[in-house]
């Protein structure tokens, strides 16, 4: 059998100034879920993510991608199993041409012509966008950099795909757009967001976290039902 997707077991993080971040989170996703990661400001949702792909150390626990543990030694392969795409698609795309950001996440894995130029292709055509391949990605709606800027994590063919806030500043046809396609993909999210009706239109499962603890996780239906949830975490619908 497959090893789920995602195994956070017992994380606890300190920042430096000794600020308890997370307390013993547990998050288990399988591989094909798609998950919404809920949470008032500081709840800890970004301070998690940093422990998927390895940019926090976790203080105690463990987190597994794919069955691999998040620790020094398999690092870079960590950081292709988890795709982050963030929330500034700035974050993601550097170089002259959509292609060549797309091929340079797979190029830095390792993956070679004529593989490489597959990979671009079928990203780019995952994400809805095959025709701007040679366009410079400072000239692009901020639809389609939202979009290109998956279609670099997708490149790399990632176990989970973990976006952060994506439908924050699209306007309403980039964001109906761009559900259309992360439903389309058929891989595994969590999507850290604030946006409640986006969570409920693309993730059948929620887990809402505050003050570093897990306070709910379950059907995002029924989540967003709850007028007392919503109310103690400060969850606006
Ligand atoms: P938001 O929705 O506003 O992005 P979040 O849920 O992502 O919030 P985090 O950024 O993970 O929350 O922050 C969790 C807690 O850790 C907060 O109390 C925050 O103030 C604190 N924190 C974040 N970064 C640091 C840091 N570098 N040093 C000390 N404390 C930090």
């Amino acid at each position: 059998m497959n090893p789920p997707s995602l195994e956070v077991e017992g994380l606890a993080f300190a920042y430096p100034d000794g600020h308890q971040a997370l307390f013993g989170v547990d998050l288990r996703i399988e591989r094909g879920e798609r998950v919404a990661l809920l949470g008032p400001n500081g709840a800890g949702k970004t301070t998690l993510v940093l422990h998927l792909n390895g940019v926090h150390r976790a203080g105690a626990g463990t987190v597994r991608v794919g069955g691999l543990e998040v620790a020094k030694p398999y690092l870079q392969e960590i950081r292709r199993r988890v795709g982050v795409v963030f929330q500034d698609p700035d974050d993601q795309l550097f170089m002259p041409t959509v292609a060549d950001d797309v091929a340079f996440g797979p190029a830095n894995f390792g993956v070679v012509e004529p593989e490489l130029s597959l990979r671009v292709k079928t990203a780019l055509d995952a994400v809805g966008v095959p025709d701007l391949a040679d366009r410079s990605p400072m000239h692009l709606s901020g639809g389609q950099r939202r979009r290109v800027a998956l279609a670099t994590v997708l490149a790399c063919d990632p176990e989970i795909l973990v976006l952060d806030e994506p439908s924050s500043n699209l306007d309403p046809v980039a964001r109906r757009e761009l559900a259309e396609v992360l439903l389309g993909l058929g891989r595994t999210m969590l999507m850290v967001t604030h946006d409640l009706p986006y969570a409920l239109q693309l993730c059948p499962r929620s887990v809402v976290i505050d003050e570093g603890v897990v306070v709910a996780d379950g059907p995002t239906r029924e989540l967003l039902a709850d007028p007392d949830l919503l109310a103690r975490h400060r969850l606006e619908l």
